[in-house]
């Protein structure tokens, strides 16, 4: 279902991948054939998913799998509950799984799966019988050499547990076709926090590259899930200034900076708490509002296509990091680079999450578990490596940094494909 945005037009997420798929296609000089592979996904799946609801009545939802390539391995990516997802979606964000880990050089390709429903409007039981049928539907076409599911958007670490007890019925015990579990059921230390401790470390690295001092730049972020929190978390740890944080109710903006571990905390005390009624010093901020700071780095941590050619023009932020998948649409991203924005883009700002279920995937197959050191020393080099890799082409060839990512992604993953045969 496309989003009609405010004065954004309409947000297709799978058009924006599309246009910076095909510029990089573009630059590469890639043959038709190449071409056509990678536009479709190697299959999209699919199904109805009746629910019997504790009042007694009966929902039907859609459950989806697309797996878009795995030439340099098994597919990989996440599993997302949200009300707006359609098939469009799940290609696109299928897609940019490929991409991302193949920037990160993981042994991986790319799937994202998930199913239409409002995961705040399902009890405990309700989620947990829906997940399970959902693996039932796919358990044929999942494992952990075929397609290895994660959290997104919606799940969590419990949604991840009930995956391995689904899966396990129908093929024994075996932690690795899911990453994200809880510790107890083969977790990894880290895994929760990576994507945060991943956008902060690259923020880091941009900004300086950027000429930005991390220590006291002032970020505005939106979304404070568990992406935005641990975030907005370790980019305070490193002295940033968070001024701003919104969530879908709204928010709050300090001019001295926000009580991060403080929202942390009561979030922790109130969980599902809406952002503007956490008990913190803060006048309120609406999404709109937080777009058009003046700071230095402004974080979407949320939904896709927030940032569009409705409201681009007002960002004033030095450098935009995406935290969340495709925030900015493709015109977006062409109107920010005009004006001199820098983006860090989602393959690269956000991948310390499939970076880390990587490590986890690798610790299920030995069976041994890591210190949360170890975990957090692979997850740093790992990412500098790809930011380095990423920045490097971004200078030689005087390319954004999305297009030098999505470069490097494209020709790692042609290789493979080449290499394997059609
Ligand atoms: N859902 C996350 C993403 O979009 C994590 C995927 C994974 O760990 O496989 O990157």
């Amino acid at each position: 279902m496309a989003a009609e945005k405010e004065s954004g037009g309409t947000f297709s997420p799978r058009q924006t991948c599309e246009h910076f798929l095909e510029e990089a296609f573009d630059r590469l000089e890639t043959v038709d054939e190449v071409r056509n592979l990678l536009r479709a996904p190697y299959r999209e799946t699919r199904f109805e998913l009746p629910l019997n609801r504790d009042d007694g009545s009966v929902s039907v939802f859609y459950g989806y799998r697309v797996q878009h390539e795995h030439s340099c391995g098994p597919f990989k990516g996440g599993l997302r509950f949200h009300p707006d997802v359609d098939m469009d979606h799940f290609v696109a964000l299928a897609q940019l799984m490929t991409w991302k880990t193949a920037v990160l050089n993981l042994p991986f390709g790319g799937a994202k799966g998930g199913v239409n429903c409002d995961p705040r409007q399902l009890s405990s039981r309700e989620r947990e019988t829906l997940t399970k049928r959902y693996v039932e539907r796919v358990a044929m076409i999942i494992g952990p050499d075929r397609d290895i599911l994660a959290p997104d958007m919606g799940t969590g670490p419990q949604e991840m547990a009930w995956i391995v007890d689904a899966y396990a019925l129908q093929a024994g015990f075996e932690p690795g076709v899911v990453t994200g579990k809880p510790l107890a059921l083969g977790g990894s230390p880290g895994r929760l926090a990576a994507t945060g401790r991943g956008v902060a470390l690259v923020a880091g690295w941009a900004a300086e590259a950027a000429g930005i001092r991390l220590d006291g730049a002032t970020v505005a972020l939106q979304g404070f899930g568990n992406v935005g929190s641990h975030t907005a978390r370790f980019l305070a740890d490193q002295g940033a200034k968070v001024v701003a944080v919104v969530d879908v109710e709204g928010g709050k903006y300090s001019a001295a900076g926000l009580d991060i571990e403080g929202m942390v905390k009561a979030v922790q005390d109130q969980p599902g708490g809406a952002v503007p009624d956490l008990a913190v010093e803060g006048e309120t901020i609406s999404s709109e509002e937080l777009f058009a700071l003046e700071v230095d780095l402004l974080i979407p941590a949320a939904i896709g296509g927030v940032i569009h050619r409705g409201n681009a023009d007002r960002v004033k932020a030095r450098m935009v990091v995406e935290a969340a998948n495709l925030p900015v649409t493709s015109e977006a991203d062409q109107m920010l680079r005009e004006r001199g924005v820098v983006v860090v883009p989602d393959v690269l700002a956000n991948a310390g999450g499939v970076t880390v279920s990587y490590l986890e995937w690798v610790q299920n197959r030995q069976r041994y578990q890591w210190t949360e050191d170890r975990v957090n020393r692979e997850l740093t080099d790992r990412l500098q490596h790809a930011w380095r890799e990423v920045r490097e082409r971004s200078e030689a060839s005087d390319i954004s940094y999305r297009l030098a990512a999505y470069q490097l992604g494209l020709e790692r993953t042609i290789e493979a494909i080449e290499l394997r045969g059609f």
